[in-house]
């Protein structure tokens, strides 16, 4: 099964360009029911153990002691003071974590988290990262960027370019990549060393011609120049979680980690990648696995994702979280992509066929999106569970 697309996660729609981009930076904290929220751009998912640090010492002092993982690979924290910026903009920065005040917004990248680890894939997109990463950063141009656009970085083997980014780089055999916009199903054709280059400047043309009209190149398909190389449809997968020749990785709950586990993953590996499939790549780990976190395939946890919900979202009618997590321990096996959300809106909802469970006040209704059309229950938060299961087998 292809993995879980990331994440329509709150996208604004066309029409509000107008309005301005409320999407939170490390800066820019959000006033959420539970505090503010600061969402800090990792590309790459790329993360130091020393960085690790230093988040897990942030949760504690100013957050709800957990991180949370996104579908882009960033991390947020929650349950900050209003007026704790100053102090976490210093301690980011100190840190790394905050390379440019004009950008950080922009610097959203998710790039292949088992590249040069497992020999599979054409080039180590790492590199790709970084470049592409500074070359963002010192572009006027590139700070207009939605606060949610999206550059995928794929090696070569099909896994985040199925994520439906804004501009795509796949790696060719021989060097080169192919450079997808949106949801084009044809590509141009980049050579190699170049790679990083192409990908800001398909971006800067996408803002010079999109200018006030929309924030996606999903939005605008027609402002944008496909190229002319057929592209077929990825087949990569997420990450299983468990131990492979280049390390292990670790899947969470919900994609929230304490900073008690973060420092043990931070003991376990000196660099950390968090993927768009809110999971943990820990390159060249060996030591034991740590506590409480996923370290095996198989579990009903794998592909399953929830909104915020209460108490953290004032609009949410249920505590999401704790329902599905309910539901979930219940579960025997793992199924199709299912995605719990407290309203309509649905933030962070999976692409493609999924299991859509929706707070209604009452309990949940339970949708079905099936090839031969969606099918809904309402239930009770109790029955829910096991239409949840009953569904995510035959979907
Ligand atoms: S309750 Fe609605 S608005 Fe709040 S996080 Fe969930 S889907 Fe988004």
């Amino acid at each position: 099964m292809p993995p879980a697309p990331a994440a329509a996660e709150s996208r604004p729609g066309p029409s509000d360009r107008e309005r301005g981009d409320a999407c939170p930076g490390a800066l820019r904290l959000h006033p959420a029911d539970d505090g503010a929220l600061a969402r800090v751009r990792l590309p790459g998912g790329l993360l130091t153990d020393r960085q690790a640090l230093v988040l897990a010492g942030l949760a504690e002092r100013w957050g709800d002691g957990a991180l949370e993982l996104t579908s882009r690979g960033n991390v947020q924290l929650r349950g900050l003071p209003a007026d704790s910026g100053a102090e976490l903009g210093d301690a980011l920065r100190a840190a790394g974590l905050l390379p440019s005040e004009t950008h950080e917004r922009v610097r959203n990248i998710v790039a292949s988290p088992l590249s040069g680890l497992d020999g599979r894939g054409y080039a180590d997109v790492r590199a790709w990262v970084r470049e592409l990463d500074q070359r963002l950063c010192a572009s006027p141009a590139a700070a207009g960027l939605a606060g949610l656009f999206l550059f995928a970085l794929d090696d070569g083997r099909g896994d985040v370019a199925a994520l439906d980014a804004d501009v795509t780089l796949i790696a060719t055999p021989g060097g080169g990549a192919l450079l997808r916009l949106g949801r084009a199903v044809t590509a141009r054709r980049v050579a190699a060393g170049d790679e990083a280059s192409a990908a800001l400047a398909a971006a800067e043309e996408f803002i010079a011609a999109a200018g006030a009209k929309a924030w996606f190149v999903r939005d605008a398909p027609e402002l944008v120049d496909p190229g002319a190389e057929p592209l077929p449809p990825p087949t990569g997968t997420a990450p299983e979680p468990g131990r492979f020749d280049g390390g292990l990785v670790v899947g969470t709950r919900f994609g929230r980690l304490s900073a008690a586990q973060l420092r043990q993953l931070a003991a376990a590996a000196p660099e950390l990648r968090i993927t768009p499939w809110r999971s943990v790549v820990l390159p060249g780990a060996t030591g034991p696995a740590p506590a409480g976190l996923r370290t095996a395939p198989g579990s009903p946890w794998e592909r399953a994702t929830a909104c915020t919900g209460a108490p953290g979202c004032a609009k949410s009618l249920a505590d999401v979280r704790t329902d599905a997590a309910r539901a979930l321990d219940l579960a025997v096996e793992p199924g199709a992509p299912v995605h719990w959300s407290g309203c309509e809106r649905r933030c962070g909802h999976p692409a493609g066929a999924w299991v859509d469970v929706l707070a209604t006040g009452a309990g949940y209704r339970v949708t079905a999106h099936r090839m031969s059309g969606p099918t809904s229950q309402d239930l009770t938060t109790e029955q829910m569970a096991e239409a949840v299961a009953e569904a995510r087998r035959t979907t």
